[in-house]
């Protein structure tokens, strides 16, 4: 059986749910396929939380939520907002703040468990009436004239003028249009778990960067009056596949030990979900019929919490491009790479400078350096001094600089 529509997005993480409430509400006939289960549990579900997997928001993919009209009933309440962010080197005394009063807003961003947010998003595509086909994965994809037929497991197939590719890091539509990805391995893996912590983490993001990687305490709610924080760790292979392999309360003491005992004991922690870091980008997010968004097209180091936040940025700008071929004859031809060139452009640009950024910042902080250790805490110290640079790294960090978003 072969449906026809405008555009097939594949992949509903989120991402792929934003892309298709998104196009759907510029008039474009939508449909989702998605390998997931309805209700599946997330694959990263922990004993002390709904998901150890948290993604830091920023305000501008807060407000992309917001237009789209997704119930934040769910993720917002098991989410925590934060007003300030740390970062300091474990290494020296360079240390630099960044508060929200600093540029005039009420938050820098909302921590949220993946898994809630993901959920309230597939019930938007429901409310929005776009079709989803569920517990079925893309298995093979080629051209018919002008339109691209996606084949899926089930045997059946989706025939559209463009195939958004929101599959995540090992994308299969990517592989499948034949776009290549560099990718480069840093030699670390991240650890996600959460943790109950004996004093209040207030309502701050803290970073500590050591010169094994860096470790993130992010803010969740406190439940029962056990203060949570989501925490990432980045460290080499062999030192994190040793870290994961500890026994609970060996890990809890080396974690808090590793945080300067700044929150007080590590008082209970979840199960640790390790991952390989990788950088990865792709050479070009477009082909014949074919678009990449999010993790398909870019995926980072997660000491930024920046990668959500790309993706959705991406999605602003992916709906502003085709805001005008949906409007008349050119619905025909969305799969035109042509048509695609200012998306590319943009949103390729200004994801690499972010993948450099993510790159020298971990070769920075990992350097030994005495006189590259001198230079990064004098460095955070300038920075830290300097309010209008400041004011200005914290305003893109925030995608408020971006040129995401701004009217086609
Ligand atoms: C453990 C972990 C912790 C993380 N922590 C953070 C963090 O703190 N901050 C942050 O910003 N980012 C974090 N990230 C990264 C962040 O989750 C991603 O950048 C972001 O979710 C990307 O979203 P996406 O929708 O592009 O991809 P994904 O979330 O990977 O979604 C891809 C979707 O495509 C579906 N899919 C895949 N293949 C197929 C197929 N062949 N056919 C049909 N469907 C398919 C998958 O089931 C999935 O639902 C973390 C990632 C992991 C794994």
């Amino acid at each position: 059986m072969t449906r026809n529509v405008d555009i097939v997005v594949v992949g509903a993480g989120v991402v792929g749910a934003c892309a298709a409430l998104a196009l759907s509400r510029l008039g474009a006939e939508v449909m989702v396929v998605e390998r997931r289960a309805p209700g599946a549990t997330a694959p990263t579900a922990g004993s002390l939380g709904e998901d150890l997997r948290t993604l830091a928001l920023s305000p501008a993919s807060i407000a992309l939520l917001a237009e789209l009209d997704v119930d934040e009933t769910g993720w917002a309440a098991a989410g925590c907002a934060y007003g300030a962010m740390e970062v300091w080197d474990a290494e020296g005394t360079g240390r630099l703040r960044f508060t929200a009063d600093e540029i005039g807003v009420a938050e820098l961003g909302l921590l949220v468990p993946h898994h809630p947010l993901a959920f309230a998003l597939w019930q938007a595509l429901a409310r929005e009436g776009i079709v989803c086909l569920t517990g079925a994965s893309v298995s093979g994809m080629a051209a018919r004239g002008r339109r691209t037929a996606v084949s899926l497991d089930d045997g059946s197939e989706v025939e559209a003028a463009l195939v958004v590719a929101a599959d995540g890091g090992e994308s299969r539509v990517r592989t499948l249009a034949g776009i290549e990805i560099s990718t480069e391995d840093t030699g670390q893996r991240a650890m996600a778990t959460l943790a109950v912590i004996e004093r209040p983490h207030e309502n701050t993001a803290w970073q500590r960067f050591l010169p094994t990687g860096p470790l993130a305490f992010l803010p969740l709610p406190d439940v029962d009056g056990g203060h949570r924080v989501s925490v990432v760790w980045s460290l080499d292979t062999d030192r994190a596949l040793a870290m994961e392999a500890l026994a609970d309360a060996d890990f809890a003491a080396t974690l808090g030990a590793a945080m300067e005992d700044r929150f007080g004991a590590v008082m209970a922690v979840d199960r640790r979900v390790g991952f390989p870091l990788q950088q990865r980008h792709a050479r070009t997010y477009r082909a014949q019929g074919v678009v990449l968004v999010g993790d398909a097209a870019h995926v980072l180091h997660p000491l930024a919490g920046q990668g959500v936040n790309l993706g959705l940025q991406d999605v602003r700008v992916l709906r502003d491009e085709l805001r005008r071929p949906l409007r008349g004859p050119g619905r025909a031809m969305l799969g035109d790479p042509d048509l695609l060139y200012h998306y590319e452009r943009i949103r390729r640009g200004e994801n690499a400078i972010m993948l450099r950024t993510m790159d020298g910042l971990k070769r920075l902080f990992a350097a030994e350096d005495p006189g590259v250790r001198w230079l990064r805490n004098e460095g955070l110290r300038r920075v830290g001094d300097l309010g209008m640079v400041k004011r200005t790294l914290l305003r893109q960090a925030m995608g408020l600089d971006s040129t995401a978003g701004e009217p086609a």
